[in-house]
């Protein structure tokens, strides 16, 4: 968490509901509008189509279900580089789905956004291997057919810029924790109209699309890191972009058969590599021994290793697709920590090689 927001939640940790007509909580409710503009002036969107959730997990859900269930349609539009998020809350609904194709990482045929839908996703950068999606393109393309569209931003937002007006999206998703602000900290953005039904029930909190008491804190942590993120952008995204041209180049030079699935243009800080002949496994567990902290592509579900769906949609084989790592850089990374990287990545790949796969 960045220090001005760890700043703003202690400041505010003590107020009472905002709800609350009595003084004190009149004084959160104005912490809570504060922090509400200052966020829609940051992503230039208007006070109230911010609402404020308990993460960018529970903003995908609001947006996917609801939409849906504000159209009368059963088809739907998706991009199967989701995260699981957006991807299984489209595959929750019961609809009838078509997955845009993917080429190089990113989605590429846009003609299933002709047909009307009740609504379309995509998500604007991609988790594991940062490829930015055309969600302009997406977004005309489904206006046309009168298709509402829902953007998952949360790689996005914090890092590069955001228009909501001018993107033309129906709803927006982010997380403050990914750009500095608090764990369970997210955001919808979303249009008066078409306007996603609630699927969550009580008060009439937040336009009724997130009903339940607002904590205050978490909201004026999260605008306080979106204003220094915002303002550190440009000169971050440079220097991102320099240290992860680094970890590339250098990976590359030390190792052989090594797959780049980070195609331009990309997030600054993304790094998503295979190392075919490896398990990932064996590789994060060797990374973290050695103090990198590096995550892995396929997700440990009861044991058994599951290749990552991204990897699987993009047509990654999968004796290469489980030897992905994925390493980001970010605003506590320096050239050293890409140099300790680089000082182990020979003998860790060629340790995790000898190992083998594993079944
Ligand atoms: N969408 C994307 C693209 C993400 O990367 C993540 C988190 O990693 C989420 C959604 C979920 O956000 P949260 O962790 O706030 O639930």
């Amino acid at each position: 968490m960045r220090q001005v927001a760890v700043d703003a939640w202690v400041e505010h940790s003590g107020m009472l509901n905002p709800g609350g007509q009595y003084a004190a909580g009149r004084a959160a409710r104005r912490v809570l509008d504060d922090a509400r503009e200052l966020i829609a002036s940051l992503l230039d969107a208007d006070p109230v189509e911010v609402i404020f959730t308990g993460s960018g997990t529970e903003a995908d859900n609001l947006a996917v279900t609801g939409l849906y269930r504000a159209s009368d349609a059963t088809r739907v539009v998706a991009s199967p580089l989701e995260h699981s998020a957006v991807l299984k809350s489209v595959q929750a609904l019961g609809a009838d789905v078509e997955w845009l194709p993917v080429a190089d990482g990113r989605v590429s045929d846009l003609t299933a956004l002709d047909s009307p839908a009740a609504l379309a996703a995509c998500m604007w950068a991609n988790n594991e291997t940062g490829a930015i999606q055309p969600v302009a393109q997406i977004v005309e393309r489904a206006a046309a057919a009168g298709t509402p569209v829902h953007v998952d931003a949360v790689q996005v937002v914090g890092h590069l810029p955001v228009s909501f007006r001018e993107l033309g999206a129906t709803t927006l998703a982010a997380s403050a924790h990914k750009f500095g602000g608090p764990r369970s900290g997210g955001l919808l953005l979303a249009r008066r109209s078409p306007a996603p039904t609630p699927i969550l029930f009580g008060g009439g909190q937040e336009r009724a699309i997130r009903p339940g008491t607002l904590d205050v804190a978490t909201a004026a942590a999260t605008a306080a890191a979106l204003e220094e993120a915002v303002g550190e952008m440009a000169a971050e995204e440079a220097r991102l972009t320099a240290l992860r041209d680094r970890l590339r180049a250098g990976i590359l030079s030390r190792v052989e058969d090594v797959v780049v699935h980070t195609t331009e243009p990309a997030l600054p800080g993304h790094l998503h590599l295979s190392f075919p002949g490896a398990e990932s496994d064996s590789l994060i567990m060797l990374l973290d021994a050695a103090g990198i902290e590096a995550a892995t592509g396929s997700t440990c579900a009861a044991g058994v290793n599951r290749v990552s769906h991204i990897l699987e949609a993009m047509g990654v084989p999968e004796r290469v697709a489980r030897g992905a790592v994925r390493f980001t850089v970010g605003r506590t990374s320096t050239e050293e920590d890409v140099d300790a990287v680089l000082a182990v990545i020979a003998d860790t790949v060629e340790r995790a090689r000898l190992a083998g796969m594993a079944g």
